[in-house]
């Protein structure tokens, strides 16, 4: 993934994919802690760092629910969209509710090139309606 984006393969780069794929929107300190496992010395400005370039390479999508911590996830360029639960913050995929990223064609675009379109539904998990119950 990082050659196809033309980026130099490091093993911070890879620790900080892994430690994503691995744990889909993750946020930083969770991702820091992972990456430490295998590399104890790496700093928090380097996992910082690593994150908004492979943001910018397209490899990560960083989403930032209202009232959450910015969160990376490694599935990237299909639109999807996330549900979040109001009680314990847990987030969880959800593809688009009508065939292929159909929410990018807005009723009227301003004359921007739009080209992602976010959608946050939120609700309350299983577990949290299961517990409150
Ligand atoms: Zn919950
Ligand atoms: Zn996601």
């Amino acid at each position: 993934m990082l050659r196809e984006a033309e980026l130099r393969v490091t093993r911070q780069r890879l620790a900080v994919l892994s430690a994503v794929h691995a744990r889909p929107h993750s946020d930083t300190d969770s991702v820091i802690r992972t990456v430490r496992q295998d590399l104890p010395e790496v700093s928090h400005q380097a996992v910082y760092d690593v994150l908004k370039a492979l943001t910018g390479a397209g490899l990560l999508r960083r989403i930032e629910p209202a009232g959450s911590v910015a969160r990376y996830e490694s599935r990237t360029g299909d639109n999807h969209h996330h549900v979040v639960c109001r009680s314990c913050g847990a987030i969880a995929d959800v593809d688009c509710a009508v065939g292929h990223t159909p929410c990018l064609t807005a009723s009227d675009d301003r004359g921007f090139a739009i080209d992602e379109a976010e959608v946050t539904y939120w609700g309350t998990c299983s577990s949290c309606s299961t517990t409150s119950s």
